[in-house]
């Protein structure tokens, strides 16, 4: 009999479902997007109920396919949106207000009056974060403080918190199972990933009552088994990480010193450190990679807030291009940009510069500079923010292993090779690019006997594009050099 493996993939703008065989090959896929709540400028919420029904029509689609050819279903893994923050009742499931995105600002007050009050270093020392409005923590509080009754109805244990992957889980589960992971719980700004346990000082400091945290377990092993009722079947739900993560170790970045980027709308870059909880020296975060097997990895995680966002900008906003796809032969149809460097700050620098301040720049034009230049100059600039982050991973822990690329920007072979030349290294291109949902794969097959050992994911059929440097060192600097005095003018105040 067949078995597959059913990877639940819960994102910010759709809720996916895969179905994968004993090769790690994609069988079927659904999804359904949902709606984005925009209650003010600045925040961001989606509708908890309307998440878990788009996940269960789309896991309902890929049950009905394994259905009709007659496979049994091994095993559920999740990988979710990470730091969205639900609040609901353990007696009747409901949410007590909608969930709030982890792209939602309105707690940016309150973290910057923490940061003025010295608190900045007290957070990250123990949660490996930056007091920040993204994470968990503050839309926790924030509900708690302003949803009437919340902070009472929490103290008496009649309310529950989680990440999307909790949320999920708990209704799958029919209300049995409140857990998260490893991963997701490192999201929060709430757990220490020292001692690998929620941080009761920071609870205290929060005022968060410690009873309406979920049960953290590891990412591959049972978080619980599905109701009958959900799925006409009783499945083990035996995966769990959050979306980066997962690509992670959907990517086989098994190794310290790997690194895998997500070349999205944003840019989303982590290195696996192994057993070495780096602190960062140059503004990267430090996270939770992986626990599996009693065993715990950690990794460096930046990001790049726009990335591929900068040629959405191109076709939609100057209407310089018609289609993403069509920058790659503009792109090589001049030899270089002529000068012109593109610095797409539009909502400030991520890391290394973390500058809120900053705004977008185009600098060195002439009156030689075209069309074909500036498209360049956009895909180089993906590249070079990248290289930055890259650089500052390898500063922070002297490791430097695999690179390997994914999302919609890495079909772009321009900026495949162009980001090889830049780092000297060579990058890989899996050339199926479904690593997230293929990490929630790999970690719920490890669990229920799919695949031995993550050995045994390492022999699973792959194949890649290498992308091989071209450029010597000279040429290197002088490009590096040019960005980085653009990035400079950029940060500098008019
Ligand atoms: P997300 O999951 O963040 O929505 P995707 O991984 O689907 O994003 O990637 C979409 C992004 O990739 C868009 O910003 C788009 O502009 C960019 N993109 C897609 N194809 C190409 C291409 N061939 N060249 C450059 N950018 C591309």
């Amino acid at each position: 009999m067949k078995r597959y493996i059913l990877a639940l993939d819960q994102g910010t703008t759709s809720s996916r479902a895969v179905l994968f065989d004993a090769l790690g090959g994609k069988v079927h896929a659904a999804q359904y997007e949902f709606p984005q709540i925009y209650p003010q400028p600045g925040w961001v919420e989606h509708d908890p109920e309307v998440i878990f029904a788009t996940q269960l029509r789309a896991a309902r689609d890929c049950l009905a396919y394994a259905a009709a050819e007659g496979a049994e279903i091994a095993g559920i893994g999740i990988t979710n949106q990470r730091e969205t923050t639900v609040v609901w009742e353990k007696a009747t499931g409901r949410p007590v207000c909608n969930a709030i995105v982890w792209q939602c600002r309105r707690t940016a007050d309150l973290c910057a009056e923490m940061t003025e009050q010295g608190q900045a270093d007290f957070f990250r020392r123990r949660t490996g974060l930056v007091l920040d409005p993204y994470f968990s923590a503050t839309k926790l509080q924030w509900i708690l403080r302003n949803v009437p009754g919340a902070l009472e109805r929490a103290r008496r244990g009649e309310l529950l918190f989680g990440t999307i992957d909790s949320w999920l889980i708990w209704k799958l589960t029919g209300g049995r199972s409140h857990v998260t992971d490893r991963t997701n719980a490192s999201r929060t700004m709430l757990y220490n990933i020292h001692t690998l346990a929620w941080d009761a000082e920071i609870l205290d400091a929060l005022g968060i009552p410690a009873c309406m945290l979920p049960e953290v377990c590891e990412c591959s092993g049972l978080l619980g088994m599905t109701d009958e009722a959900v799925f006409g079947a009783v499945l083990p739900i035996c995966g769990c990480a959050g979306d980066q993560q997962a690509a992670l170790f959907g990517q086989r970045c098994f190794a310290p010193g790997d690194v895998k980027n997500t070349y999205g709308t944003g840019g989303f870059l982590l290195m696996n450190t192994g057993a070495l909880c780096t602190e960062s020296q140059n503004g990267l975060l430090t996270t939770i990679g992986c626990s599996i097997g009693g065993k715990v990895s950690y990794a460096l995680e930046g990001s790049v807030f726009v990335s591929g966002a900068v040629i959405q900008w191109l076709r939609d906003g100057l209407q310089l291009i018609g289609s993403a796809a069509e920058t790659e032969a503009i792109a090589r149809s001049v030899p270089d940009t002529g000068g012109v460097y593109f610095v797409p700050a539009f909502v400030g620098l991520g890391s290394p510069y973390w500058d809120s301040a900053a705004r977008g720049m185009l600098c060195g034009i002439t009156r030689g500079t075209g069309r074909a230049h500036i498209v360049r100059a956009a895909l180089e600039a993906i590249a070079f923010q990248t290289a930055d982050v890259i650089r500052a991973m390898e500063q922070d822990t002297s490791l430097l292993g695999t690179i390997r690329a994914d999302g919609g920007a890495a079909q772009n072979g321009f900026l495949m090779q162009f980001q090889a030349d830049l780092l000297g290294e060579s990058i890989l291109r899996p050339d199926n690019i479904e690593s997230t949902a293929a990490g929630a794969a790999f970690l719920a097959g490890l669990a229920c006997g799919m695949w031995e050992n993550p050995a045994a994911l390492q022999q699973l059929p792959a194949a890649f594009t290498t992308f091989r440097p071209a450029l010597d060192d000279a040429g290197r600097e002088m490009l590096l050099k040019g960005w980085h005095d653009a990035v400079q003018r950029c940060r500098i105040p008019v």
